[in-house]
């Protein structure tokens, strides 16, 4: 009866909407209101205190007080943080602050939301208040329909930006917080931010800026292990794990050995650090959702279960950690111009994450490569899927890569029907190829004397151990460039960041020693991942992955699903009139290779049922690089550890 009654108000409001009242003029824009200061760089007085209770993991509930110092009586403006750092986009959830309550001196006062900027409240102070008591709950998904699921039984991942209101008008390093948090007990915790008292299962941090207190999420749990990943260097490194059961802590000495390489190289690739210390937050679960998000001092790793304890099976997680540990370097301290913001609720500009991403998924895997992390092999095979994904790629045509960094805030990672036409954050892979094609040239350029390696040292090993961002604009990449070995960079960039075009940006690949090619067989890296993604994927086939409940997960735009008009959604039923399963269809796409008959599918799409056939006779394709004799073998030496 409600959903019914809820549905007629709906339509009430579109017809009202469709046939408004007759005016005698046409509307006039009302003027919007009073615009909400701008952030200065100038300190605000006095510190928040900030106490979160954390300990609500059955209704996955974080309780909010602050206690926020004011001056004088006047209008404050509160804000919720909007733009995410490492998120690139507006996805604060504004939607799960809930049961706001202002107090001073006792009294209950009210406030309004901005009718622009649903993220900002107006509180009238009274005239003799010296703070604010503000209480709120952040609401936590309680299912994954809901968004990522933070609370578990076992573990918690706590980002303050999602707990935390503050006044408008201060850049975010000009506001003191000193935070408090509450946790189940029993549970331990890691965190980047330094503590300085515990006191009856509730633990105080000692004050830091608003910048730094959401540059320093936690991850919390029942089952937990921390490792030193480099005794005796210059600055702790720790690899903090939490798991949903205590077996899955359990790490090989060599896996740990691996993690320690990890880094070492990258101290020899960036010869600097730009932390006090380093913490990787690592849950290995199928309860919290994934993540994988830089921070200065810190990095939030969700991966499998098996991460450790199924080592074999999950190398494709495996450039996880090397990613986001790079971002401390590339992000985090040389920070894109544009995308710098002096707090939450500024416009994030995205325009150079070709380099903030495309180049960390770049040292990524060679920082997976070189510590061991990953074999040789994975990696080549991942940049082989990685090449066949670009070539594949048909929206090249239409989009050149420059414009999907404005993903983040045009699709903020919705579902897309069409992704290969659509295409999508395509600057983090499609990057990497143009910095892979950036290195085999400076190598090519210099006769082997160069290579990018001397770019991450020039460009990242600045002001070695100051972790205060260093930002960067397009222009200062192509002269670090040019240090490095000169050539006309601006242009190469352009060309790549702005061309269209069938066909990837191959040409790193082929400078670097190999050729994409295709089989028959798929690698065990692109086996691993079809078995993680619960999916068997036949794009460079018949341009559709199968997921394992047999509904399409995707369909390659131009293909020859997509001839047959397949969509994400629809169901296989039977393949040459018996029952679908994964290998009969792969079997009878080899099958066809020596037989002109199509292949024939019977679909599904809701209630509709049809018969298609595939005439396609080139049997299963999967990508694989090849080496190419006559040109030096460029890829092997940039994969190799650095001694
Ligand atoms: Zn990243």
């Amino acid at each position: 009866m409600r959903v019914r009654h809820a549905l007629s108000l709906m339509f009430c409001g579109l017809i009202v909407g469709g046939i408004a009242t007759a005016q005698s003029t046409p509307p006039q824009p009302l003027p919007m209101p009073a615009s909400i200061s701008v952030p200065r760089d100038v300190p605000y007085a006095g510190s928040i205190q900030l106490n979160v209770d954390a300990t609500d993991i059955d209704r996955h509930i974080f309780n909010v007080h602050e206690r926020i110092p004011v001056r004088g009586g006047g209008s404050i403006v509160l804000l919720y943080p909007q733009w995410l750092p490492g998120n690139h986009s507006p996805t604060g959830r504004i939607e799960s602050l809930a049961g706001l309550t202002i107090r001073a001196a006792g009294a209950v006062i009210q406030w309004t939301r901005d009718p622009v900027d649903v993220f900002a409240f107006h509180i009238d102070v009274p005239a003799d208040a010296t703070a604010l008591d503000v209480d709120f709950q952040y609401l936590s998904a309680v299912t994954g329909a809901q968004g990522r699921v933070i609370m578990t039984p076992d573990m918690l991942n706590l980002q303050w930006s999602a707990v935390v209101l503050y006044p408008a008008g201060y850049f975010a390093r000009q506001i003191t917080v000193e935070p408090t948090v509450h946790l189940p007990s029993g549970w331990q915790f890691a965190t980047a931010l330094e503590m300085s008292s515990t006191n009856g299962g509730i633990t105080t941090f000692k004050p830091v800026s608003l910048e730094t207190l959401v540059d320093s999420p936690m991850f919390a749990g029942r089952n937990f292990k921390q490792v030193d990943l480099d005794p005796g260097g210059p600055a702790p490194v720790r690899l903090n794990i939490f798991a949903d059961r205590p077996n899955l802590l359990e790490a090989k000495p060599e896996q740990l050995a691996a993690h320690r390489a990890l880094v070492q190289q990258a101290y020899k690739l960036y010869a600097s650090h730009h932390y006090s210390h380093y913490d990787f937050l690592l849950a290995l679960t199928d309860r919290m959702g994934g993540i994988g998000l830089e921070h200065h001092q810190s990095s939030e790793n969700g991966t499998v279960p098996g991460y450790f304890t199924e080592w074999d099976k999950n190398s494709n997680e495996r450039d996880l950690l090397p990613h986001e540990y790079t971002h401390s370097w590339n992000g985090k301290f040389r920070r894109p111009a544009d995308l710098w913001t002096p707090n939450y609720n500024v416009p994030m500009r995205d325009s150079l994450l070709w380099v903030y991403e495309g180049q960390t998924q770049y040292w990524g895997y060679l920082l997976a490569a070189r510590s061991g992390l990953l074999t040789k092999q994975d990696v080549l095979d991942a940049m082989a899927w990685d090449a066949a994904v670009y070539d594949n790629r048909v929206g090249r045509e239409w989009r050149p890569l420059q414009d999907t960094t404005n993903d983040p805030i045009i699709a903020m990672r919705r579902a897309l029907p069409w992704r290969s036409w659509q295409r999508s954050e395509d600057y983090y892979s499609e990057g990497l190829l143009i910095w892979l094609d950036t290195d085999t040239l400076i190598r090519e350029q210099s006769h082997g004397q160069k290579s990018l390696d001397d770019f991450a040292r020039a460009f990242f090993g600045i002001n070695d151990g100051s972790d205060v961002p260093v930002t960067f604009t397009f222009d200062d990449v192509v002269k670090t460039l040019n240090r490095v070995q000169p050539y006309d960079w601006a242009t190469f960039l352009h060309a790549r960041l702005e061309g269209h075009g069938p066909g990837a940006p191959l040409d790193g690949i082929v400078r670097g020693g190999y050729k994409l090619v295709y089989t028959n067989t798929p690698s065990s890296y692109f086996k691993d991942s079809e078995s993680s993604r619960r999916v068997t994927d036949l794009t460079y086939t018949v341009g559709m992955v199968v997921g394992n409940d047999a509904s399409l997960t995707d369909v390659l735009w131009g293909g020859v699903a997509f001839t047959n008009g397949l969509t994400i959604g629809t169901q296989i039923v039977a393949v040459d009139g018996t029952a679908y399963t994964s290998d009969r269809l792969k079997d009878a796409i080899e099958n066809a290779k020596k037989n002109p008959d199509p292949i024939e599918l019977l679909v599904r799409n809701g209630d509709r049922f049809r018969t298609v056939r595939f005439n396609y006779h080139d049997g299963l394709r999967y990508p694989h690089l090849d080496r190419d004799a006559a040109t030096p073998a460029r890829l092997d030496d940039i994969l190799t550890t650095r001694n």
